[in-house]
């Protein structure tokens, strides 16, 4: 399994449009980004690959990184960030299989299969397989499990990807806050690599209208106001699930320019053979 992290940012990416904060402006000096969220997780036995996440930054991230256009695709929720760069699709493709979960999001009246179907209906090219959490299924050779995390007010999917001939693993927390129920947490552990959300460390619930939740024993914020984790958040949440390896991804500017290239805090275009 290779895993490519195409976008390792949160909703505005790093550099941010307009930004000329510390973090925003060493990023541009060292070359360095965080376009927003996708992974390519390619099966090297038969070259087919999953894409996970449909970032805005889809051209952009393919052009860059030089990765096989992708099989089949899973879209974790229909955040901006994840689903918009859908539209990519067109005139690009011939065939694409889209993943997505088949449970009613109170919020919305719609699955997120549902909402992908009527948002990208002039898409010829997709056909959307929806998908019930909890419950493997094989694509391109590997087996995928959508797990619910918590991410309100939206329904949201965290991913675990198995080999099922060398049993490497890799797991995505999706877009999350620490509540991750037990049910997913048990499909999500052991993982050789973990993906982490972690949009800023826990000192930043200090500016969040809502604070943080989620404390540790040491009194630190686990959750980032209500939809995502912190930094330490992600790391415990790595410790629970007995992750080999971890990055932290969804980072978003607001980390101290300090903090915010340091371990193990991910950047665009870093690759992994599991
Ligand atoms: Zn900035
Ligand atoms: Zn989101
Ligand atoms: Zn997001």
């Amino acid at each position: 399994m290779r895993v490519t992290l195409l976008g390792t940012g949160d909703t505005t990416g790093t550099p941010t449009v307009g930004c000329d904060c510390d973090t925003c402006e060493t990023a541009r000096e060292r070359g360095l980004e965080r376009t927003r969220f996708s992974v390519h997780v390619e099966n090297e036995r038969s070259g087919r690959s999953l894409l996970i996440d449909f970032s805005p930054d889809f051209r952009y991230q393919f052009l860059r990184d030089d990765v096989s256009l992708p099989d089949a695709a899973v879209i974790t929720h229909i955040h901006f960030d994840h689903l918009d760069g859908l539209g990519n699709v067109f005139r690009v493709f011939d065939d694409l299989e889209v993943y997505a979960a088949d449970e009613t999001d109170p919020e919305t009246g719609q699955s997120v299969a549902e909402t992908v179907r009527t948002d990208y209906h002039y898409l010829d090219p997709v056909t959307v397989r929806p998908t019930t959490p909890l419950e493997p299924v094989r694509i391109c050779g590997f087996d995928v499990t959508l797990v619910p995390v918590d991410h309100p007010p939206l329904v949201c999917y965290g991913v675990a990807i198995e080999d099922p001939e060398t049993g490497s693993k890799l797991s995505l927390t999706g877009d999350t806050s620490y509540d991750v129920p037990d049910s997913s947490r048990a499909v999500l552990a052991d993982p050789d690599l973990l993906l982490a959300d972690a949009i800023v460390p826990a000192h930043l619930c200090d500016y969040h209208p809502l604070g943080g939740r989620h404390d540790g024993p040491n009194g630190v914020p686990r959750t980032f106001g209500t939809k995502h984790m912190t930094r330490e958040g992600a790391l415990a949440l790595a410790e629970d699930l007995n992750a080999e390896r971890t990055r932290l991804v969804h980072v978003a500017h607001y980390y101290p320019a300090d903090e915010a290239f340091e371990e193990p805090l991910a950047v665009d275009g870093e690759q992994y053979g599991l």
